[in-house]
């Protein structure tokens, strides 16, 4: 197994991983990959349809941190708070805007400033309100199971994408089931 990165143009460069997860085990292995990596301030965005695995992959994540409550989806309540060894988390869900501004009257605008680590589905239903991204994590359904994309769009987007080159997931030879296939 390989990382394969590149760009839209197909040629190789280090802004840009794409995994295939075969079963919803690989998409929380992802997450739980990309866990460590995590820095304060980090705006990571879940791009892809409804059912593509956002929540899924945020699980992973916060499960692999050690928080082993519910992982619900904030569709509803917009963000859910999640305070683990002293950095906050904040899952947010913005599938349910009708327009860009209910970001503004939500007053979400100041998780953004802070520490905490933003982890956003649906973020371009908040328009040019969100601040820009540091990962952009794409997820789509793939036959049975799902693709994901991630790339860098930040300096420190980058630095934790090349973190994730050197996972042991992520190198030739490892194939165990359950793990996100570097393709
Ligand atoms: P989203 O948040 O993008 O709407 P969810 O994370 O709620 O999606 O996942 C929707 C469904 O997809 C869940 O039933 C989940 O178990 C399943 N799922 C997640 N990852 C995979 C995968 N790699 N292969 C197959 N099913 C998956
Ligand atoms: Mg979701």
């Amino acid at each position: 197994m390989h990382a394969e990165s590149g760009n839209e143009q197909g040629r190789p460069d280090d802004t840009a991983l794409s995994f295939t997860l075969a079963d919803e085990a690989a998409t929380l292995a992802l997450g739980a990959e990309l866990a460590p990596l995590l820095m304060p301030g980090l705006a990571i965005f879940l791009e892809g349809d409804l059912g593509a695995g956002k929540t899924t992959l945020v699980r992973g994540l916060l499960r692999a941190l050690g928080y082993q409550g519910k992982v619900r989806s904030p569709t509803y309540t917009l963000v859910e708070l999640y305070a683990i060894f002293g950095l906050n988390f904040y899952h947010f869900d913005f599938f349910r805007f009708e327009e860009p501004e209910e970001y503004l009257y939500a007053g979400l605008d100041e998780y953004f400033q802070g520490d905490g680590v933003c982890l956003v589905e649906w973020p371009d239903q908040a328009g040019a309100y969100l601040p820009s991204a540091d990962l952009r994590i794409r997820l789509s359904v793939v036959g049975a199971g799902r693709g994901a994309e991630i790339l860098a769009a930040s300096p420190r987007g980058l630095a934790c994408l090349k973190c994730l080159t050197n996972l042991p997931a992520a190198s030739p030879g490892a194939t165990s089931s359950g793990q996100p296939q570097p393709r």
